[in-house]
């Protein structure tokens, strides 16, 4: 399951405002880095109650980081195993391996990790090739004396680590694009098939087009904090475009003496509002995680172009927060209602009903 945003594509299009516009660096290594952290200060208070928080997608990935949290590992490594398993999954149209494709039908992927107690983070973009971009951003972060690395420069990075280079579009992705190609434009060459599954030609709004990503973020009993957020983007893109997901303080945001934050949903009102590092501010001015996702979201409400408001004036993207305090009180909140977010307490995984700005 994948953390669409088809409705608020579907208004986004009818308003015209866009032109249709164990992988091989293994665990024993991971350790081994991980090793040096141990010298770094222990900043936990040992009194949380191990907590991880993901975005809906996320249910399989807040148990297994919760294992993992369980068994003693390190918050950020558990949280980028839980996210791995959407990574992987080639059913799930928008993080990594199957992530629906850039206008030319290439796979480009964006991810983010930040771990609390070094304050260090790592992050990659536009990566080609690569199914889990959010264990190349984990080394840019242990291996590098970078945050960010992108496109080609992250490839090789990667490669020198021993990641293999594999197709990551799909055949289910291909067919998607495909469809999307032919039926966006009456005055180009590419003409529909007439037959096509589940989509009524010429009309472009049964064409999935995505937002979606996956935002996992754990407390461990330490009170240690880590997060990762990784996704294949927006469907379609510019090839070259970058969101938020990669870009620390937007798509994700960790002080291991506050709390973290991560989002989901269209990136570019997120980037230019830094959301993650202004929720993680609120926090610590003392609102709780839900107060903190909303006063952000009414920010960004705030902040919207005219061509992106409805006839209310109402933001008619889709945007949501996810934020757990170092305390393991937690939170999220959506621009519009219906919005879930997953969550392990340590006794069960659920979904929970975030709250929101609008009402649909
Ligand atoms: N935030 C991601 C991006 O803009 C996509 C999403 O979460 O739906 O790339």
């Amino acid at each position: 399951m994948s953390d669409h945003h088809d409705l608020d594509r579907r208004h986004f299009m009818k308003a015209g405002a866009a032109t249709v516009a164990g992988l091989a660096a293994g665990a024993s290594y991971e350790r081994a880095a991980h090793a040096q952290d141990t010298n770094k200060p222990a900043t936990g208070v040992g009194r949380a109650k191990p907590v991880v928080i993901a975005s809906a997608n996320g249910m399989a990935a807040v148990e297994r980081a919760m294992e993992q949290l369980k068994a003693g590992a390190d918050p950020l490594d558990a949280a980028i195993a839980g996210v791995n398993i959407v990574e992987d999954d080639p059913e799930d149209i928008t993080v990594g391996l199957g992530g629906l494709p850039n206008e030319d039908g290439v796979v480009e992927l964006d991810a983010s990790v930040m771990h609390g107690p070094m304050h260090k983070a790592g992050a990659v973009a536009a990566l080609q090739g690569i199914k889990n971009p959010s264990m190349v951003a984990r080394l840019v972060m242990q291996r590098t004396d970078h945050v960010l690395l992108v496109g080609q420069g992250a490839l090789r990075f990667a490669k020198a680590h021993g990641f293999k280079e594999q197709e990551l579009l799909t055949d289910k992705a291909r067919k998607i694009w495909l469809r999307w190609k032919e039926s966006h434009s009456k005055n180009d060459d590419w003409v529909e098939a007439e037959e096509l599954e589940g989509a009524i030609p010429g009309n472009p709004d049964a064409i999935p087009f995505t937002w979606g990503t996956i935002n996992c973020c754990a407390l461990n009993a330490n009170g240690d904090l880590g997060g990762v957020t990784t996704t294949s983007g927006l469907s379609y893109k510019i090839p070259g475009r970058v969101g938020d997901s990669p870009i620390i303080g937007a798509g994700l945001f960790v002080d291991n003496d506050i709390g973290a934050a991560g989002s989901t949903g269209r990136g570019e009102a997120n980037l230019q509002n830094c959301s993650s590092f202004a929720i993680v501010e609120a926090m610590r001015h003392g609102q709780s995680p839900e107060q903190a996702c909303l006063t952000v979201l009414q920010r960004i409400a705030d902040h919207a172009e005219p061509r992106l408001r409805d006839e209310k004036g109402r933001a008619k993207f889709g945007l949501k927060f996810y934020a757990v305090a170092k305390d393991g009180t937690f939170g999220s909140a959506s621009m519009w209602s219906g919005g879930q977010m997953a969550v392990h307490d340590g006794a069960q995984a659920r979904r929970i009903e975030a709250a929101y700005l609008y009402k649909k």
